[in-house]
């Protein structure tokens, strides 16, 4: 990721040392949140979101020093959550709010944390780190993940849009694991984003690293700032496509297009 993209210059996740299955609460926002990756017990794999699986998270202070650079110092956690909470209390009182209100005494921190989580995707070395597996037996046909769920935030007014991704590829050297196809929609959603740009990142990440015959990304999604606000179009569906290499040709794409629409049979 480019320098500025993010809203930390440095450092790339929080370093867990040993494994365990047991999910902890989120560092930030203490949810208990799914599993998501395993952290070797060298504890030099660094976590690809906020997403902690480790029974033991190091001290950020101390990993720092004891690591280097691959860390986020908890100081700066901490700094920018307080000025993104201070920002947000400010707009709060614009609005002729109380933050004596007990709803209101915790929102401007709880968004500043929850905005953290949401925009994960922004940070330096937060992209996920996908394994690839030589294509052995030869396939050579599609590969279609289909209605993968997401959320992201629209860039242009901060409000959520949701919906599905269709991923298709068609690999020549190298597969990936499908479980990587959410991962990688997901890292991409998860910054303040157009629909049109994330169709285009999915694709083009796998079209890098897989280097694939082919991909094609669809996205379907509904957009809040479409539904309430502005011309209020509840329920309006916002379809984008991107591909790579052979999906240009009209026959793979239409093939793809045709599993799409096919219903799953149980
Ligand atoms: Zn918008």
């Amino acid at each position: 990721m480019g320098k500025g993209t993010g809203y930390r210059a440095q450092g790339s996740g929080y370093r867990v040392q040993g494994l365990s299955l047991r999910p902890v609460p989120c560092i930030l926002c203490r949810n208990t949140l799914p599993l998501q990756m395993i952290i070797n017990a060298e504890g030099d794999r660094v976590m690809s979101d906020l997403r902690v699986i480790s029974g033991k998270v190091e001290d950020a202070s101390a990993t720092t020093a004891a690591n280097g650079d691959n860390s986020i110092p908890r100081g700066e956690e901490t700094r920018i959550i307080a000025s993104i909470a201070e920002h947000m209390a400010a707009v709060m009182r614009e609005l002729n709010l109380d933050l004596e209100d007990p709803n209101y005494a915790e929102t401007p921190e709880r968004i500043a944390k929850m905005y953290l989580e949401m925009f994960h995707g922004l940070r330096e070395g937060a992209e996920p780190k996908i394994t690839t597996f030589p294509n052995d037996e030869g396939y050579h046909h599609m590969v279609i993940e289909k209605e993968i769920p997401f959320y992201s935030m629209c860039a242009h007014h901060f409000v959520p849009f949701y919906g599905h991704a269709h991923i298709a590829y068609i690999p020549e050297s190298t597969i990936v694991g499908l479980s990587k196809l959410p991962r990688i929609l997901e890292f991409y959603a998860k910054r303040p984003q157009l629909q049109e740009r994330l169709t285009e990142q999915v694709a083009e990440f796998l079209w890098s690293s897989l280097e694939p015959k082919g991909v094609m990304v669809v996205i379907e999604a509904r957009h809040l700032c479409v539904e309430m606000r502005g011309v209020k179009k509840a329920g309006a569906l916002t379809t984008t496509s991107a591909l790579r290499g052979c999906f240009a040709d009209h026959m793979v794409r239409e093939g793809f297009l045709a599993l799409l629409s096919r219903q799953a049979a149980w």
